[in-house]
């Protein structure tokens, strides 16, 4: 009982040739159709500053910024992690392709992390070295106690760095490059259950979901030419959403708008400003380009398609959507940073019509629906945990062991923690979350990290934390608390106490007062009672 994808495979290099992920992507935009000349054609646009880089400078940068790396740090060696705390811009592209052409493995975290994840963070991938704005370093050298030099993206130094190959000798930084097997990127994800754990993601698993973004691509209107593709990044660089959706942008050789920082109107701005085409997008800003009156202010004609993803789409936004925007496409996608983002997606017009799916499986992939009680494989239609198999699976939790084998079956099984069902027709439709995420805005919020905050309140004797339902967030965390015997501790003391150590998207928005958490013999929280309670009765029940 596995369902394969209905899509022929895509070609993929073999896998012993020793090949970067920023070779194969810069090798596909060498020959795509797309650009025919790489020195007028422009690759990133900063929305902020309209600051503009062209493929070719592009690609002269990442020569002399990995030449100089070598240069400076000869002892950087693939697998080597770098560790990366900055907001997008022009360089940050540029960075990431010099150091997945060493082999060094891109680290990058939320510009937004409070020091303490920072630490966990560190201490997970002991970078070897990182790279910063002259804002977020102090942040990051308080942080922890390792030591590793660190780089200002926003110094004279970084910049002359970026154009000193011109003054060296043509050589490659490395004769044949790291191994497909080298780590290109380390993410950070809660998988199925605890604190924030490093994911290892090598070059092979993101060629080969490049390999399937390259060769199948969506066409708005197969029997018009699509414009050339101007993509405005509305995910962070840093997720994988937006990792992907950047080497995919290269190895197709669109043009690409970033925003150091998203806002509703100023994304609304660009799209108008640079005549955008295409969006990646999480649910919540398809709820708010629904809504929002804003979107009659600007021209937004240009705009075919939304990838959407990260977060489950309501059939009827998605529909309320159409309505207003019938123009505009909605690709929806499911994808972990487990999977390096592929899992499932929909690329014809035949399968946008199945609003409230996520699509078929991916080219290269395989799925199978498992009965979470029995292990059982089902069939069509029958709804248990979702497992997924293939190329672009992770190769496992860094320096987790325990993680990795509870998340990876010996079969190289995922097992994704999500409930959904697979129809006959090969349409994936998630219908719940097993595992213990709450997704506040697409953004990963693991409710055991916040957890252990509370129950670091001397007025807290307990605590649980779950997603409640909300309509623009999709998600919010909610506590339930349990006051130590004479507290007067209040709603806003707790908000206020997880708010001052944690970035701003995992704060605490409800809060309810309990007698005890509800936990099973073996002391697990029984997050669906909780969950129960929140949205259908009086938390006071308890
Ligand atoms: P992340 O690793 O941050 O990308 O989060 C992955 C999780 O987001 C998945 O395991 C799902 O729970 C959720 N998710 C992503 N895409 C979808 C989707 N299209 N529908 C429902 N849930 C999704």
């Amino acid at each position: 009982k596995i369902f394969h994808s209905l899509r022929p495979p895509t070609p993929l290099p073999p896998a012993d040739e020793p090949l970067s992920l920023a070779h194969y992507a810069t090798s596909l935009l060498r020959t795509s159709p797309t650009v025919t000349d790489l020195s007028s054609a422009s690759f990133v646009i900063d929305a902020a500053t309209g600051a503009v880089l062209t493929y070719a400078a592009f690609l002269r940068q990442t020569r002399s910024l990995s030449l100089a790396l070598k240069r400076l740090y000869p002892s950087l060696s693939p697998n080597d992690v770098a560790f990366i705390l900055c907001p997008a811009s022009v360089h940050t592209p540029v960075l990431y392709f010099a150091l997945m052409t060493l082999g060094v493995a891109v680290s990058p975290s939320n510009p937004l992390s409070s020091e303490s994840e920072l630490a966990h963070q560190i201490q997970l991938t002991k970078p070897k070295i990182a790279f910063a704005t002259s804002q977020t370093a102090p942040k990051l050298s308080s942080s922890s106690p390792l030591h590793f030099p660190t780089i200002l993206v926003d110094s004279p130094q970084f910049l002359s760095l970026l154009t000193e190959s011109t003054i060296l000798p043509a050589a490659e930084p490395s004769a044949l490059g790291p191994r497909q097997s080298d780590t290109a990127a380390i993410l950070y994800s809660s998988g199925t259950t605890g604190n924030v754990k490093g994911v290892r993601l090598s070059h092979r698993n993101m060629i080969a979901l490049i390999s399937g973004y390259y060769h199948n691509r969506h066409r708005h209107d197969p029997a018009q030419p699509d414009p050339h593709p101007v993509a405005l990044m509305t995910v962070p660089l840093f997720h994988v959403f937006g990792f992907f959706m950047l080497v995919k942008a290269i190895a197709i050789g669109e043009t690409l708008v970033l925003m150091q920082r998203f806002d509703f109107e100023g994304m609304l701005r660009a799209v108008e400003k640079y005549r955008v085409t295409y969006m990646p997008v999480s649910p919540p800003l398809i709820v708010g380009m629904v809504k929002s009156e804003l979107t009659n202010k600007y021209d937004l004609s240009s705009l075919l398609v939304l990838g959407c993803g990260g977060a489950p789409l309501g059939k009827d936004v998605a529909e309320k959507f159409k309505e207003k925007f019938p123009d505009v496409d909605i690709i929806q996608g499911y994808g972990l940073t487990e999977s390096g983002g592929g899992g499932t997606r929909m690329i014809d017009a035949e399968e946008m019509k199945n609003y409230g799916s996520a699509g078929r499986i991916s080219e290269n992939l395989e799925a199978k629906v498992v009965d979470p009680e029995t292990g059982e494989a089902l069939g069509p239609g029958q709804r248990g945990e979702l497992w997924l198999r293939g190329p672009v699976i992770m190769k496992g939790y860094v320096g987790n062991d325990q993680a990795t084998a509870e998340t990876l079956d010996a079969e190289g099984w995922l097992k994704t923690g999500d409930l959904g069902y697979i129809n006959s027709q090969g349409y994936l439709y998630i219908v719940d979350r097993l595992k213990e995420l709450i997704k506040y805005k697409a953004y990963q919020v693991p409710p055991a990290e916040l957890e252990a905050l509370l129950q670091s309140n001397p007025k807290i004797a307990d605590a649980a934390v779950i997603p409640y339902p909300d309509d623009d967030a999709g998600q919010i965390p909610m506590a339930f608390v349990v006051r130590k015997p004479g507290s007067q501790l209040t709603e806003a003391e707790v908000m206020d106490f997880v708010a001052k150590q944690v970035a701003p998207y995992k704060k605490i928005r409800r809060v309810a007062f309990v007698n005890s958490i509800p936990k099973s013999p073996a002391g697990k929280i029984l997050r669906r009672e909780l969950v129960q309670l929140a949205v259908s009765g009086p938390a006071s029940k308890l």
